[in-house]
C-alpha cells in the first residue's frame, strides 16, 4: 500500500476538514506545486477554487461521508490553473477528524476535448463555407444569365449609338462579373478537392487555332501580334480534358495579352519526350509586356494576388493564376514563369497526354448535331428560370427562324410533354 501511495500520479492525501494536511504523497505538492514545508504550512482547500465549489465540495462530503470525481478546478502556487476530480471519504475516530482525498489532474484530457470539439466546429465551418459558396455562385449565375442574355438581345435591335454604348457597358461588365462568379466558384472546388479530370479524345491543333481565333479580337484591338508555334509533328488527338487545358491557355494567354502594350504574345508548343501511346509536351506563352519583379514571380500564383494595386484597372480577381497552377498540377504537371521587368515574361506548363485515336474523334464530330440557318425543328426547353426561358426562347429565335420551341418548367413536366410529343431537340 506504501508503494501505491508513494508511486501514484494522482495526488492521495489526508486532510483535516479545514484542509490542514496530516499526510501526502509527491503527486500532492507536485500537483499543487508548492514545496513539502510550505504545503504543511497552509490550508490546502485555499487552494480550491472557485469558493461557491469549494462550499459545494465539503458541503456534500461532510453530508454523505464521500464524494466521487466531483470537478473543482486547483490554483497552483505559480498561479497556474489545473482541472481536476477530486474523490474523497470521511475519517472519523475518537482524536481526529478529517478526509482522505484522492486529486485527478485532467487538464490534458480536457485539453485534447476542447481541441477536438475545435476541429469539429472548424470542419463544420469549412463545410459550411463550401456549401454556401456553391449555393451564392449559383443563385448569382441565374440572373447574370439573364442580364447578359437580355443585353444580347437588346443589343441586337434598332438602338441610337448612345443606347448601344449604354448596352455595351452592361454586356461587358456582366461578363467579368460572370468570370468572377466562376473562378470563385472554381477555387472554391478545387480547394476542397471536387474537381475531377476526363480523359477523353481532343484536337490539340483544333484546340490553340480556336484559342488563337478567339483572342485575336482582343490583341488586334491593342496592335500585338498574337502567334502560335505549333510544329506539325506535334500529334494532334490526344487524350485528356479538353475544357480544362482550355482554360489554362485561356488565362495564360488572357493575361498575356492584358499585360502587352506592344510587341507580340507568342504560344509555343515543344515535344519533350514520348513513349509507348504517349507524349510529354511542354507549352510556353511568350509576351513582350511590362513583366513582373523578381521578388513576385512566386506569388503571382497564390490565389487573390495581383502585383501591382493599379492591375485593379484589369478588372481581375487575381484567381486566374492560382486555378491554372492547381489545374496543371492536379493533372500531374508543372506551371511557372520567368519573367524580366520592361522587356515580359513567360508563363510555361508541362504535361503528359496519352495520343488518342483519330477514329474515335471523327464519328465524335458526326453526331454534333449541325443545322441550317433556315432549317425548321422541334425544340423542347426545360428551364424554372422564367426570365431564362425568355432569353433562351428569343436567343434561338433569332438564330433558327423557323424553330419551334416548347417549354417546360421543370423535369416532370418535360417528361410528361415527352409522352405526347416527339421533339427533334
Ligand atoms: P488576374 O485575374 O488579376 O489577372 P492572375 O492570377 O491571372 O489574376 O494574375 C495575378 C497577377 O499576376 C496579375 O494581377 C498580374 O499582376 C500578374 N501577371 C500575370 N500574368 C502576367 C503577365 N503575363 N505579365 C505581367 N504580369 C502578369
Amino acid at each position: 500500500y506504501q508503494d501505491i501511495f508513494n508511486n501514484s500520479k494522482d495526488a492521495i492525501y489526508i486532510c483535516n476538514l479545514e484542509g490542514r494536511l496530516v499526510d501526502f504523497n509527491q503527486a500532492t505538492f507536485e500537483l499543487f506545486a508548492f514545496s513539502e514545508e510550505e504545503l504543511l504550512e497552509i490550508e490546502v482547500h485555499d487552494l480550491f477554487h472557485t469558493k461557491e465549489k469549494k462550499r459545494e465540495l465539503l458541503y456534500a462530503l461532510v453530508a454523505n461521508e464521500s464524494v466521487a470525481d466531483f470537478p473543482i478546478s486547483i490554483e497552483q502556487k505559480n498561479g497556474k490553473t489545473r482541472q481536476c476530480l477530486i474523490s474523497a471519504s470521511i475519517i472519523k475516530t475518537a482524536e481526529f477528524m478529517g478526509y482522505s482525498g484522492i486529486i485527478r489532474d485532467i487538464t490534458e484530457q480536457q485539453k485534447a476535448g476542447d481541441l477536438r470539439k475545435a476541429r469539429d466546429i472548424a470542419r463544420q465551418s469549412a463545410k459550411m463555407k463550401e456549401q454556401f459558396i456553391a449555393n451564392i455562385s449559383h443563385e448569382m449565375r441565374t440572373p447574370m444569365n439573364a442580364i447578359l442574355g437580355m443585353s444580347n438581345l437588346v443589343i441586337q435591335t434598332d438602338l441610337d449609338e448612345e443606347q448601344h454604348n449604354y448596352i455595351s457597358s452592361i454586356k461587358q461588365s456582366s461578363e467579368i462579373l460572370l468570370g468572377v462568379v466562376n473562378d470563385i466558384l472554381q477555387i472554391s472546388e478545387i480547394q476542397n478537392g471536387k474537381v475531377k479530370f476526363e480523359n477523353k479524345n481532343f484536337d490539340l491543333h483544333k484546340l490553340l487555332n480556336n484559342l488563337i481565333n478567339v483572342m485575336q479580337y482582343k490583341a488586334k484591338e491593342k496592335d500585338i501580334f498574337l502567334e502560335l508555334a505549333l510544329p506539325p509533328e506535334i500529334p494532334s488527338i490526344l487524350k485528356g480534358d479538353k475544357l480544362r487545358v482550355n482554360q489554362v491557355f485561356f488565362n495564360l494567354v488572357g493575361n498575356a495579352v492584358k499585360f502587352t502594350d506592344s510587341g507580340h504574345v507568342k504560344i509555343i508548343v515543344e515535344q519533350l519526350g514520348a513513349f509507348e501511346g504517349g507524349v510529354h509536351l511542354k507549352f510556353t506563352v511568350e509576351d513582350t509586356g511590362i513583366g513582373i519583379p523578381k521578388d513576385k514571380l512566386e506569388s503571382v500564383f497564390e490565389s487573390f494576388s495581383r502585383v501591382r494595386s493599379k492591375d485593379r484597372i484589369f478588372e481581375g480577381t487575381g484567381l486566374g493564376l492560382a486555378i491554372a497552377k492547381n489545374l496543371i498540377e492536379l493533372q500531374g504537371g508543372k506551371i511557372g514563369a520567368t519573367s524580366e521587368l520592361g522587356i515580359g515574361s513567360n508563363f510555361f506548363f508541362d504535361l503528359i497526354f496519352e495520343v488518342g485515336e483519330e477514329l474515335e474523334l471523327s464519328t465524335d464530330i458526326q453526331q454534333e448535331p449541325a443545322f441550317d440557318k433556315d432549317a425548321s425543328f422541334n425544340l423542347l426547353l426545360v428551364e424554372d428560370h422564367k426570365m431564362n426561358q425568355l432569353v433562351a426562347k428569343k436567343t434561338l429565335e433569332k438564330q433558327w427562324e423557323n424553330i419551334k420551341i416548347t417549354i417546360a418548367n421543370d423535369g416532370l413536366e418535360a417528361i410528361a410533354i415527352l409522352e405526347k410529343e416527339v421533339f427533334d431537340i
